[in-house]
């Protein structure tokens, strides 16, 4: 039996039946039952293979399990099924190792959907059960905790011993995984191991995933530069992973059975980025990586995870050659991670550094504006973030950011959605105040979430039945369920705002709206 099991929390191991962007409903709380219905729908069971593991399994933890097998044996790691991981393990087991995005609702969306904490988002709820789970009363066995959520831990003293959490690993440590498991076992290792961004592996350090991934991830690069005061990834040293070391993983997910690939990337237009003065894209580096993703057998589409709208302005060429490259068309878009965080020019400067770069960041909304404009135009659907209470926000800034919404709205044709996130203090601002929702909630602060809530529930109206792809019944339930997921997240929201007194402005007349694309919403 395996002397180290693996897992992560159900809400990194469920693929949301394959629904765009339904990852976001990890974060919405287990408080009433209508969200309860809506999750359960939505967030169908890991399936699994003849020896009982998870099909699929996080990106990062199948690296994990890569540097493992490599040092112990395919035999000696497994990867468990959430919901039963005592089953996993064994007399034999020496480590369980734990892999985390939000383990305590901290992150900015779970803190937007459950009020600043009051409510508990399922990906907190469902941390917990599997640490339960990681609980034997008679163990011998570690217990270790790592991935991108550990920082949570330093917010909340006492919770991981409290946990039965022997270990916290922070940073990157693909190359380093056997080490610290064969540390962990033999009783060498601190409670606390840190690895810093000057111990980040080199990429021919980082091994290879073994097993396919959830929804298709394949990571071609890391770190960004564009240097955002709030963001960690800014601070990682940027690297690329070349094209044969991406083709070997995808062909992993690709004998899976999977066409459509997801490219991870902090800023995909950053790829093998050569001028740092100006970071405009490196056009042939990334048309290259495209291109090789698309000729690559059985990949019919692919999509990265996170861009910058700076480079479909500086760049617009190179979106349209994007978008031939995918064969993007009417009814199929390639969706995009995007970072707008502030409408105000004045925020924009002090916080969002080089994000507009090689435009000034006073130049900031105009960038959004026709970037979304130029994104819109060759099929691409942003999924854009807006952050509530970044540090020295007036409501005059707050405002700004509800009038870029506005003029968002008015683009023609225009598709995208605006999830509104609370400030949590990570990267250059770790120390700063976590965003008090019930104390610095203001009417304008109030008005961007309602806005860019509102304006997710117009694209799940217009587009949700034509950009899922599932047989007829199970699309007709997971539409309906997730128009009414989004009308319930508005309605929280809603409420609130009666509760404090706030006034909703409503928006101008959207192009959309102009043209009888109407839907109704709650009433304030
Ligand atoms: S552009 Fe995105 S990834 Fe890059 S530093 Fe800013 S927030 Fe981070």
């Amino acid at each position: 039996m395996a002397r180290y099991v693996l897992a992560a929390d159900y809400t990194l191991m469920t693929d949301y039946r394959g629904v765009p962007l339904a990852t976001f409903f990890s974060c919405i709380p287990t408080d009433h039952w209508y969200s309860r219905l809506v999750y359960r729908i939505l967030a169908d069971p890991p399936k699994l293979d003849a020896q009982g593991q998870p099909i699929r399994a996080p990106y990062g933890l199948r690296k994990i399990e890569a540097a493992l097998v490599k040092a112990v044996g395919r035999d000696q790691v497994v990867v468990a099924d959430p919901g039963h991981l005592e089953r996993y393990i064994t007399e034999d087991t020496e480590v369980v190792g734990l892999h985390t995005m939000d383990p305590l609702g901290l992150g900015p969306v779970s803190m937007s959907f459950t009020m600043g904490g009051h409510l508990t988002p399922y990906t907190k709820a469902k941390f917990l059960e599997l640490a339960q789970k990681a609980q034997r009363p008679d163990r011998k066995y570690k217990v270790i905790l790592g991935g991108p959520g550990t920082w949570q831990f330093d917010y909340r003293q006492g919770v991981a011993e409290s946990l039965g959490i022997d270990h916290l690993i922070y940073g990157e440590c693909d190359n380093k995984a056997a080490d610290i498991f064969e540390r962990v076992a033999h009783g060498d290792a601190p409670p606390v191991l840190r690895y810093t961004n000057r111990d980040a592996p080199r990429v021919e350090e980082i091994p290879k995933i073994l097993g396919p991934t959830m929804h298709a991830m394949n990571e071609v690069m890391r770190g960004c530069g564009r240097g955002c005061e709030f963001c960690e990834v800014t601070l990682r040293r940027p690297r690329y992973m070349p094209l044969d070391y991406i083709g070997d993983e995808l062909a992993v997910n690709v004998r899976a059975g999977e066409t459509s690939i997801q490219l991870h990337s902090d800023d995909i237009f950053l790829y093998k980025l050569e001028n740092w003065k100006t970071f405009e894209p490196n056009e042939d580096a990334v048309r290259e990586l495209f291109q090789y993703v698309m000729d690559q057998p059985g990949v019919t589409h692919c999509y990265p995870t996170h861009g910058t709208v700076s480079a479909a302005v500086t760049n617009p060429g190179l979106i349209a050659d994007l978008s031939r490259i995918i064969r993007a068309a009417p009814d199929k878009w390639i969706g995009i991670q995007s970072g707008i965080e502030t409408g105000s020019p004045r925020l924009s400067k002090a916080v969002l550094n080089r994000k507009a770069a090689p435009f000034t960041a006073e130049e900031w909304p105009e960038i959004v504006v026709q970037g979304t404009e130029i994104l819109n135009r060759n099929y691409w659907f942003p999924a854009f973030t807006v952050i509530l209470g970044l540090p020295g926000e007036t409501p005059e800034d707050a405002w700004m950011t509800v009038d870029l919404i506005d003029r968002m709205e008015q683009i023609p044709n225009n598709h995208f959605i605006t999830a509104p996130l609370t400030f949590v203090p990570v990267g250059a601002l770790r120390g700063e105040e976590f965003y008090n929702l019930d104390e610095m909630i203001d009417e304008a602060r109030f008005n961007i979430a309602y806005r860019a809530w509102r304006h997710v529930v117009l694209e799940m109206d217009q587009d949700l039945w034509r950009l899922t792809k599932l047989p007829l019944a199970v699309r007709a339930m997971v539409v309906a369920t997730g128009r009414i997921g989004g009308r319930y997240i508005l309605d929280i929201v809603r409420r609130y705002g009666s509760h404090r007194g706030f006034r909703i402005r409503e928006p101008a007349t959207s192009v959309r709206q102009a043209e009888g694309h109407t839907v109704s919403f709650p009433a304030a």
